[in-house]
């Protein structure tokens, strides 16, 4: 079906307590990765709430395949898989026992449950800890239990809710890698504070702050901006700490020279700094720095 969309239109969210945490967010997005990317508190939760059915937007439309969310949930939580940010798992249970009791609670036919949970576990590449108690799982593998559940129902839509928090580097590229591997006609929606958890892998992004969508576009669209923005600048370590005060860097580098900083800047930052093409952290920090939110 072509026209099976997620179609955002003037978006807002708003808490009981008056905050608004989502604002007029206007997005189309069809099959791919899209990194919904933004500080703490730049609403992307909420967002994902409303999207996967959780909260109903408090303005605007939210529809799937032509269909209006808020009055028609289930065609879109038919299709859908939602990894939230605070997954818990029962500890006692093993993947597999797991994944059996949720099937059960998502109303798989009985017959096909123990095929499909085995299918997801090898999806995510857990096949041989399969029977090992939830408890003693690193958080990498929690995760990818935390993916298989939310693609036990095959869902054209996958939201996954700041992933990577908590796992160390090795498991963190390696649920990046998974995630690739799961996009084919799927819209995947990751959402993430961290440039390089979707830098490899999205196709398209969408990045928020203070509720508002601030761009939306292909990561090469979002580092186009930055060109002519982005200085190599090679300073003495004890100036670090004055710097940082002055400018907005995306990274720092120890070098033979003192410290390499990346600078992002409306132009250079002193006669030594040395232009360089930006890349998408530098990117990022220049779009939100350069609409003052930095
Ligand atoms: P993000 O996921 O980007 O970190 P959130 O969607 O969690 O952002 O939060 C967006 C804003 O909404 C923040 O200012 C946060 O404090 C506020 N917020 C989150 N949850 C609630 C709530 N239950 N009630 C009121 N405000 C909330």
């Amino acid at each position: 079906m072509s026209n099976c969309e997620l179609r955002l239109e003037g978006v807002g969210f708003r808490y009981r307590n008056g905050h608004e945490a989502v604002r007029g967010v206007d997005l189309d997005l069809g099959p791919g990765i899209v990194g919904l990317l933004g500080p703490n508190g730049a609403g992307k939760s909420s967002l994902m709430r409303v999207l996967a059915t959780l909260a109903r937007p408090t303005s605007g439309r939210v529809s799937w395949c032509g269909s209006d969310t808020a009055r028609e949930p289930d065609r879109l939580r038919a299709a859908l898989g939602y990894l939230p940010q605070d997954f818990g798992v029962y500890e006692a249970l093993s993947a597999r026992e797991f994944l059996h009791f949720l099937a059960a609670v998502k109303g798989l036919p009985a017959k096909r449950v123990a095929a499909r949970v085995d299918e997801c576990l090898a999806a995510v590449g857990l096949s041989d800890a399969a029977e090992r108690r939830l408890g003693d799982h690193s958080g990498g593998m929690r995760q990818r239990v935390g993916i298989a559940q939310a693609l036990l129902n095959d869902p054209r839509l996958l939201i996954v809710d700041e992933p990577t928090v908590g796992l160390d580097p090795e498991e963190r590229l390696r649920f990046r890698h998974l995630l690739t591997d799961l996009a084919g006609q799927r819209l995947i929606i990751l959402s993430t504070h961290i440039v390089s958890d979707v830098e490899a892998s999205a196709t398209r992004l969408a990045v928020m702050a203070g509720g508002h969508l601030r761009f939306t576009g292909t990561p090469e669209h979002l580092i186009a901006r930055a060109q002519g923005h982005a200085y190599d600048w090679t300073v003495a370590p004890e100036r670090l700490a004055e710097l940082r005060q002055q400018h907005h860097i995306s990274r720092s580098l120890r070098s033979a020279g003192g410290v390499t900083l990346r600078v992002v800047a409306e132009a250079a930052p002193s006669a030594d700094a040395v232009a360089v093409a930006p890349d998408l952290e530098d990117a990022y920090l220049w779009l939100l720095k350069a609409q003052g939110n930095a």
